[in-house]
């Protein structure tokens, strides 16, 4: 029997509630669930594929070429359970299916409205591709009381009708501030917030309450006896040194304990928790640092690379090292000397990125690192300015660049109109739509043997996840082979480059597609943990 569990925000947005999620569903695999997330987000985008990174962070990608939310990331990172495309809805997405079924005439006539149409639309996905799945935590965006998200709350409010109280539960994170002047803890904002859910029927099971310190008992038993929970339903969600003791200290507050108890269940199996205790040991007890600079566009904007980020921190656990990282902004290297910032950090990242503004900065940060023998991990974008670098400067290719920006002289990279996905044909035209035109996804890349890129996998064929549309022209492949840059990773056709790298440097890797999309911190990926190794190498010489 599949339970679900509703998590909804109140008060302000920005609380942590993708982050509660996911250490949730980490509680619950830990004592042998097996959990599922997924994320309804109440804005009218179809995906967060055509949002600035500024706006809304990351756009997070699925194995199966979904554009998503960046919280999908934390769900997969905490649970290790790939994310697909049925985790992931918006309004945007859910209009546009119920405008095409009226126009094809689906509605025999009905007057086509927000309940039930929308309503049973919204239901339909949370109920779907759940088989198999003893919970399936769906978060909803927003904050209680947004006029957007009424449908979502109403559908899931239906929900508790449709499938009884058995086999949901609603779980509603809030704000406990602590106001010095009064020397107090207001309960007063989590009190509005609930009585709004329930103004729309909605009682919260269990609520969470985010607080900068430890809730009193007494105060404790006000929010329960105002909200109507049980005294132990109300937990504290205390401030964290790092995100990954989120599950522990849950579960010392016995959140895991009590949403279980919300279902009837009194007799689960207790969590193993000796994962999640080992990598807050790591991260809290590192035996050295290093210094990564990331030149990148969003660097204002740390939620643009949160994936990028995790991936790094998880690169340090790998390495019992801490990580420090310097976010530098690619476009102050348009004026500037980039070596004065960049010859004494131990690693230099050039991370994905879209348009021309930086990319001269990032062009000249990975000459930097070719020619000083600072380890340098070129990132899609990252990769092409590294491949343009080298072909400009090694290769003596004059005027070398992407047909991404104008006046491209010498297109090294290029936009590919077509390609290969298994045994099916994808096609792209110039100045198509911006929304879902990207190779998007999964897709296997073979390792060439003897190359750095086979070691640090250790395996002859790969998965990674992409979203570019430009790629790397195999016609210079010959040229820049020559030149010292081995083409390390191909498509299984040979046609789409997926990694280069320079044999003669300590380290030296671009990639095509995003691999801190699939690191976790029970498992770093294999390039994050190499590239941090040599930039420990690297701490050692300078
Ligand atoms: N703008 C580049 C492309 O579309 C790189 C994209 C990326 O870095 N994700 O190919």
């Amino acid at each position: 029997m599949t339970r679900f569990i509703f998590v909804t925000g109140g008060v302000v947005s920005s609380l942590g509630k993708g982050l509660a999620s996911a250490a949730l569903g980490a509680l619950l695999q830990a004592r042998g669930y097996k959990v599922r997330l997924r994320k309804l987000d109440p804005y009218l985008n179809v995906d967060p594929g055509t949002m600035s990174p500024y706006q809304h962070g990351e756009v997070y990608v699925t194995d199966d070429g979904a554009e998503t939310d960046l919280d999908l990331g934390h769900y997969e990172r905490f649970t290790g359970v790939p994310a697909r495309q049925s985790d992931s809805v918006t309004t945007g997405r859910i209009y546009g299916d119920i405008i095409g079924k009226e126009r094809r005439g689906d509605y025999l006539g009905a007057t086509v409205q927000v309940i039930p149409h929308v309503t049973d639309a919204i239901k339909k996905f949370v109920l779907a591709d759940t088989d198999g799945h003893d919970f399936v935590l769906c978060e909803i965006g927003g904050t209680v009381g947004d006029i957007e998200g009424q449908p979502f709350l109403e559908a899931i409010r239906q929900l508790r009708n449709d499938l009884g109280a058995a086999r949901t539960a609603y779980v509603h994170l809030t704000l406990v501030p602590y106001i010095p002047s009064a020397g107090e803890l207001k309960t007063k904002p989590t009190q509005h917030s609930v009585k709004e859910l329930r103004s729309i029927g909605i009682q919260p099971d269990v609520l969470l309450c985010r607080c900068d310190r430890e809730i009193p008992e007494s105060e404790k038993r006000k929010i329960a006896l105002f909200c109507n929970v049980r005294n132990e339903n109300v937990i504290t969600a205390l401030d964290v040194g790092t995100i990954y003791e989120v599950p522990l200290r849950y579960h010392e507050q016995g959140f895991d304990e009590v949403v279980l108890r919300a279902f009837g269940i009194d007799n689960a199996p207790a969590p193993d928790l000796s994962v999640w205790q080992n990598i807050v040991r790591h991260v809290k007890e590192p035996e050295g640092e290093v210094t990564i600079a990331v030149v990148g566009k969003y660097t204002g904007m740390k939620d643009a690379y949160k994936s990028l980020n995790e991936a790094l921190v998880h690169g340090g656990i790998a390495n019992n090292v801490k990580l420090n990282v310097e976010w530098v902004d690619a476009e102050i290297f348009e004026a500037e000397d980039p070596v004065q910032k960049l010859h004494d950090v131990h690693g230099i990242l050039v991370p994905g990125g879209f348009g021309e503004r930086g990319t001269e900065g990032k062009i000249a940060a990975a000459r930097v690192a070719r020619e000083r023998n600072i380890p340098y991990f070129g990132i899609c974008l990252g990769m092409q300015m590294a491949v343009i670098e080298a072909a400009r400067h090694l290769a003596g290719i004059d005027g070398a660049g992407s047909s991404e920006f104008p006046n491209c002289k010498v297109p090294v990279v290029g936009m590919m109109t077509e390609w290969l996905r298994g045994n099916e044909l994808e096609k792209r035209r110039q100045g198509g739509d911006l929304g879902g035109t990207m190779r998007l996804g999964e897709y296997p890349c073979d390792l060439m043997p003897r190359t750095r890129a086979r070691a640090v996998y250790g395996a002859e064929r790969i998965m990674e996840r992409h979203r570019h549309r430009y790629e790397i022209n195999t016609q210079f492949q010959p040229q820049l082979e020559k030149a010292g840059l081995v083409f390390s990773g191909m498509s299984p056709d040979r046609t789409l480059p997926e990694i280069v790298e320079i044999p003669e440097h300590p380290w030296f890797v671009g990639v095509q597609f995003h691999p801190e999309l699939k690191s976790k911190p029970f498992e770093p990926h294999p390039l994050f943990a190499s590239f941090v190794e040599a930039a420990v190498k690297q701490s050692r010489l300078v």
